[in-house]
């Protein structure tokens, strides 16, 4: 048996994350164990190690919804000890122990073998947010929205979906506009890529049912207000991807977007996406995310600083992508 660090999170007698080592034998069913080289800080995370929302639903849980790393030892037939992986998702840090890990045992049908051109460390800049940024331009794609149709706005622009998906909408020629409630960061997003920045106050109190065409396309990772008033000022036959609920889980709105304007409300899910949808998107990552964009929204922190930084993305604080180096 040997042990390995990791975040450990308990229930009693009182909710709590903190710095501790697992035993191998604590690791759960799965064909592969991995070497985990490095994680990510997402939204999600900050809610497991806080315990501010009941993500996590087996204890004691390691958190950490994504990982990128090397096997170490495999019984499932697309991996062999050496080749270097990344998953995110699949229940990872919720349901099964995850990624604040040396450490992890997982179903190989879960991993993704680490994208051509892509480090591991810039895979987990992208991780999982950058994955759901991915999935929401591709499905505005599907759509049929194009760039020649007007602009697309972003929603909670300066966090970790916002900032990658206002680089990879700006690189596929989009004019993007960027919400934020940060003013401070309107010279960051205009380097990502946003042409305009707007005040995200303009679209969180409550609207009219529908209001002046502003955008053709949207990516919301607000929901609440904010996606209800989005919907209402999209264009006519419109798209909206909706990802994320850092306002609320509500949806306050009207079906008057859709009625009278044919507009269409994309849902997007990553954590139980299909594996052939996995490897279309990091593909198309690994190929149009500019690596230099990539390095400016992203910042790296070592395995001691990821409780305070789960905590810090609820408030809002963190800006962009975190990078964790576990090794
Ligand atoms: P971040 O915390 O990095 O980004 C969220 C951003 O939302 C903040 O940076 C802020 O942007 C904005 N925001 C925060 N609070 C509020 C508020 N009260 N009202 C309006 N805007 C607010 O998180 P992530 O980018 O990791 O995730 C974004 C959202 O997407 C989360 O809700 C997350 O749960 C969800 N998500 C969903 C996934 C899926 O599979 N559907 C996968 C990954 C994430 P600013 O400062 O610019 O205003």
């Amino acid at each position: 048996m040997s042990k390995f660090k990791a975040i450990r999170i308990v229930k009693e007698p009182a909710y709590a994350a903190s710095y501790s080592e697992f035993d191998d034998s604590e690791l759960m069913d799965g064909d592969v164990t991995v070497r985990i080289s490095h994680s990510t800080v997402n939204y999600k995370d900050g809610l497991a190690i806080t315990g501010k929302s009941p993500v996590v639903r087996r204890f004691p849980m390691i958190p950490g919804i994504d990982f990128a790393g090397v096997v170490e030892t495999s019984d499932h037939a697309d991996f062999k000890p050496g080749d270097a992986v990344v998953l995110t998702g699949w229940g990872v840090g919720e349901t099964h122990l995850g990624g604040y890990a040396e450490r992890a045992r997982v179903k190989g049908d879960w991993l993704v073998p680490l994208p051509a051109g892509l480090s591991p460390a810039e895979a987990m800049a992208v991780g999982t947010a950058g994955f759901t940024a991915m999935l929401s331009v591709l499905a505005l794609e599907k759509q049929g929205m194009t760039p020649d149709r007007g602009p697309v706005l972003v929603t909670g622009a300066a966090g970790g979906v916002g900032s990658v998906a206002i680089s990879l909408l700006a690189k596929a020629g989009w004019t993007v506009i960027a919400s934020t409630g940060r003013a401070e960061e309107t010279a960051f997003l205009k380097d990502l890529g946003a042409k305009d920045v707007i005040d995200r106050a303009q679209l969180s109190a409550p609207g009219k049912p529908l209001g002046k065409e502003r955008w053709a396309a949207a990516v919301d990772c607000v929901g609440s207000h904010t996606l209800a008033n989005v919907l209402a000022q999209t264009s006519y036959e419109g798209a909206v991807a909706a990802c994320g609920l850092a306002q609320g889980m509500d949806l306050p709105a009207s079906v008057a977007p859709f009625i009278l304007r044919g507009i269409a409300l994309l849902g997007i899910d990553s954590v139980m996406k299909p594996k052939a949808m996995r490897l279309v998107a990091w593909e198309r990552l690994a190929r149009d995310l500019d690596r230099k964009k990539l390095a400016e929204l992203s910042t790296t922190i070592g395995f001691d600083e990821v409780i305070e930084t789960g905590k810090k993305i609820l408030e809002g604080k963190v800006r962009g992508r975190v990078i964790v180096e576990i090794g």
